[in-house]
């Protein structure tokens, strides 16, 4: 068992692997370590291995599942190795063969199907990293689901999209540059682009043509990765939809990171993270597949305006009628998860309530759409839908005559084939069934013969059906004669079989056995009847979940009076109202309101430039904006009066860089990396938030970059942008950037005490208000009191001086500075050399032309 134990390993040297025995898997030596330490479940061992005994640790087959989930959420990768054949067939070999055991899968963190292993309500992802001759693509599936997605990426973006992903697992070309800790680097061949053409033709009869080498190698790695954990089957992947970047708002991982899309940073845990981020505050989908759409709109908002204004019809459709909300509400209730139902029959790990749900759901689907398409004037995006919602007739009545009410979730048992659907399967229950009651015939006859009444017929695992009478009656069945025959004698009870007893126990057993057979044929039939059909079923799930998501938009917008926004060509974003929806939830949920504030710019005032006190509202201001435009461009409604918004292609933010420790930084360093990639990349189509810019080092180094970003981003970006700032000195800005204006959040001292207003009006602050804060947060007395003559000494001096910022007027403008003209001397000796008649010179006039070109040199 040892060295079948070690070949099976070799197979799987970076799994922990699950050695089934019987109703156990049992692991071995390090396994054993690690999984009793990751499950918390004892250590033991067996036998002993090169003379040392072998640590070993075991879980239940039934509920294997829980560990699975448990080792793989621990970033294990697990083998499991069943076995391949029965003790009974292994025993037909030669009376000490071993039964045959081989690994039937491997389970990694971005290929479950598992129900008991997912999220509902979360994509798990596996992505693929290509790269051929330094060009970038990746390949990125959800096998529960069967999405499958092609991109092509430029390098520098490579991590910008892994944060739009999230994927649950990585692997990687060698051909990368600087892989992550965590990605699984795998070999070239793996990656090979012209295998990647053949194995999307071979399972999608597709033409590769169209797509790169760098496409065709991720999908190499991807597929064949899929087939090496499935053992040869990949599960369920739908032909690649080709993701293009240009259709899409993009973000950087920093910027999804502080706008706190889909998750919250200082949250906790996934759940808690999810709930405190924009995604948790507007997430009002009924069913899972609804909620994995809707994470995955708002994590790749839309740049492409008819296609966002289709979504907003929708909302708009179930925004106007309340009733129709309500109906759809309750429809999509009644509705199970068909598209992972779906993934795990495709992936050959369905059960019957699989094939149960994936009925109940379809029929759902067609009663929604009947009452739909009985609608008048229907959005053109709902009118193009309601197709996708039917057309699997045959299939869901097929289903239907198949399968009982509520099939169970296990198959070896049987009992989930209707009655009337196959009448050779009826009979042999029948059979079993008049067997069961010909057995409770027998005991009474039994009973009367022999006159115990204590006399009863059992059934157990080991004996199959037997007679069972209390020790003090065995003695009379035991004689020769009394036709029973003796099989077992325990304390309390003895055990006969008697040959009538035996026939009938015959009968039920071989016709349960061919009813189970019977019942196998008719799953693997509807199996293969489903999978013919699974594009189009999951075409269904995925009309089903764009409707869940456009009713939770509807129904946030409703509750929480919500507005459509308008979509314009033109560069502005006028926000009346605007509020930020996390934190507005958070403070009703405090019984406190949030004040609303405009936003309004345009290509004449594109900047604002926003002061005011700590905890006076800039972040909030600033954020919000950010996220009613990505609600907007995800198809949602968003958290104002009106909203007229000029379609963003990207989103930059750059919001407080006290959180970034953990990527080995310091936070002056990223808040200088992201800031440069702002200035690098933010086009006039972007929409920019940086707040306090430059407050990660010294006051003159800081104010120093913090001028020049506003200079450049005025100058050179010309994006819109809201920029909030501590330094006073910047609103000297104003004064030579035209589309730059100021703004300030409002504060009152009253009674001695700073009272905020969270009110956004326009101008300068009238004075920074530190101490003030500083006092509300509880600073002690005397502190404060040393705090303010500190300060007092420093305005004495900044009077004295002009100040921090004095002289800076007389500085050259930005576009001055950055279009210096070339040194003079440079041109006069361009204006020499063009103006030499070399082919008329004589050599001494040449000499003394080199000495005149050397002389303007120096
Ligand atoms: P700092 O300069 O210290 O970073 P800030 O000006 O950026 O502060 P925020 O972090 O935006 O301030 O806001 C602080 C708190 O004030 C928020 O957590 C929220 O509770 C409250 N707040 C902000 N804006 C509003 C608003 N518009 N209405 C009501 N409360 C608000």
């Amino acid at each position: 068992m040892m060295a079948q134990f070690l070949a099976l390993k070799e197979q799987a040297p970076d799994c922990l692997l699950f050695y089934r025995m019987g109703d156990f898997f049992e692991l071995f030596f390090d396994d054993a370590k690690a999984a009793a330490s990751t499950l918390d479940i004892a250590l033991t061992s067996r036998g002993e291995h090169l003379g040392a005994p072998v640590p070993m640790c075991g879980v239940p087959v039934h509920a294997a599942e829980a560990y699975l989930a448990r080792l793989i959420r621990a970033g294990h990768k697990v083998a499991i190795a069943e076995q391949t054949e029965t003790p009974a067939e292994a025993k037909a070999r030669g009376s000490k063969s071993l039964v045959a055991r081989d690994i039937v899968r491997f389970v990694t963190a971005g290929t479950l199907t598992e129900e008991n292993l997912l999220d509902a309500r979360t994509n798990n992802l596996l992505v693929a990293i290509g790269c051929v001759r330094g060009e970038y693509a990746l390949a990125s599936a959800d096998i529960s689901t069967g999405q499958f997605a092609l991109m092509r990426i430029d390098k520098d973006r490579l991590s910008a999209e892994l944060a739009r992903l999230e994927p649950g697992e990585i692997i990687a070309s060698p051909a990368i540059e600087e892989p992550l800790a965590g990605w699984e680097v795998l070999s070239a061949e793996d990656f090979d682009s012209e295998n990647g053409a053949a194995l999307l033709h071979a399972q999608f009869a597709i033409d590769t043509a169209p797509f790169h080498r760098s496409e065709l190698s991720a999908a190499a790695g991807l597929i064949g990765y899929l087939r090496h954990v499935g053992r040869g089957q990949i599960g369920f992947l739908q032909a690649p939809l080709r993701h293009d970047n240009s259709r899409f708002l993009a973000m950087d991982a920093a910027t999804r990171e502080s706008l706190e899309i889909t998750r919250n940073i200082q949250g906790g845990g996934t759940q808690g993270g999810r709930a405190l981020s924009l995604l948790g505050a507007i997430d009002r989908t009924v069913t899972g597949a609804g909620a994995r759409m809707l994470a995955q709109d708002l994590a790749s908002p839309l740049y492409d305006r008819h296609a966002i204004i289709r979504r907003h019809d929708m909302v708009r459709w179930l925004f106007d009628d309340a009733l129709l909300r309500e109906h759809m509400v309750e429809a999509l209730k009644a509705i199970p998860d068909i598209g992972r139902a779906l993934g795990r029959i495709v992936a050959g790990r369905g059960s019957p309530r699989d094939l149960g749900q994936v009925r109940d759901g379809l029929e759902e689907a067609r009663n929604v759409r009947s009452r739909l398409s009985e609608m008048p004037q229907l959005p053109g995006l709902v009118q193009q839908l309601l197709p996708m919602l039917d057309g699997h007739g045959e299939m869901v009545d097929l289903l239907f005559r198949a399968l009982v009410e509520t099939p169970p979730t296990e198959r070896g048992k049987g009992g989930y084939i209707a009655p009337e659907y196959d009448e050779a399967l009826d009979d042999l229950r029948e059979t079993s069934k008049n067997a069961r009651s010909a057995i409770a015939a027998l005991e009474q006859k039994y009973r009367g013969d022999t006159g115990i009444s204590a006399l009863k017929i059992k059934h157990n695992a080991v004996l199959g059906y037997f007679i069972e009478v209390p020790p003090r009656h065995a003695d009379s069945l035991m004689a020769q004669e009394s036709g029973f025959t003796h099989r077992q004698t325990l304390a309390n009870a003895v055990r006969f079989n008697a040959s009538a007893l035996h026939e009938e126990a015959l009968r039920i057993t071989e016709a349960g056995s061919r009813a189970l057979l019977a019942e196998d044929a008719h799953f693997e039939e509807l199996v293969a009847a489903v999978t013919a059909r699974a594009n189009a079923i999951a075409a269904t799930a995925d009309t089903l979940a764009r409707m869940d998501v456009a009713l939770s938009h509807a129904l946030c917008a409703a509750d929480n009076g919500w507005v459509q926004p308008e979509l314009t060509d033109d560069n502005i974003l006028l926000i009346e109202a605007g509020r930020h929806p996390v934190v507005e939830a958070a403070l009703t949920k405090e019984k406190q309101s949030f004040i609303a504030n405009d936003c309004a710019l345009s290509p004449q005032d594109r900047i604002w430039l926003i002061s005011g006190p700590n905890m006076g509202g800039k972040s909030t201001f600033l954020r919000q904006n950010a996220l009613i435009i990505i609600l907007a461009q995800a198809g949602a409604f968003v958290p104002a009066k009106r909203a007229i918004i000029g379609l963003v292609d990207r989103v930059f933010s750059r919001v407080g860089a006290s959180d970034n420790l953990a990527r080995g930084q310091s936070t002056f360093m990223v808040e200088m990396v992201e800031t440069a990639s702002i200035l690098r990349e933010a086009s006039a189509n972007s929409f920019v938030i940086l707040d306090e810019v430059g407050r990660g080092t010294s006051t003159y180094d800081g104010l120093a970059l913090a001028w020049a970003v506003v200079e450049a981003v005025h100058e050179m970006n010309r994006c819109r942008c809201l920029f909030a700032t501590h330094y006073h000195e910047l609103t000297r800005l104003a004064e030579q950037l035209g589309a730059l204006s100021l703004h300030h959040v409002q504060a009152r001292e009253w009674q001695g005490d700073l009272v905020l207003m969270h009110e956004l009006a326009k101008g300068p602050a009238d004075r920074s208000y530190g101490l003030s804060a500083a006092k509300l947060a509880g600073v002690p007395q005397p502190v404060l009191k040393r705090a303010k003559s500190v300060l007092d000494k420093l305005e004495e001096g900044r009077a004295a001086t002009g100040g921090l910022a004095a002289g800076l007027g007389d500085l050259p403008l930005f576009a001055a500075a950055i279009t210096d003209a070339p040194e003079p001397e440079k041109d006069a000796l361009r204006e020499a050399i063009t103006a030499l008649d070399i082919d008329n010179l004589s050599p001494r006039e040449a000499l003394e032309q080199l000495y005149a070109l050397k002389g303007l040199l120096d």
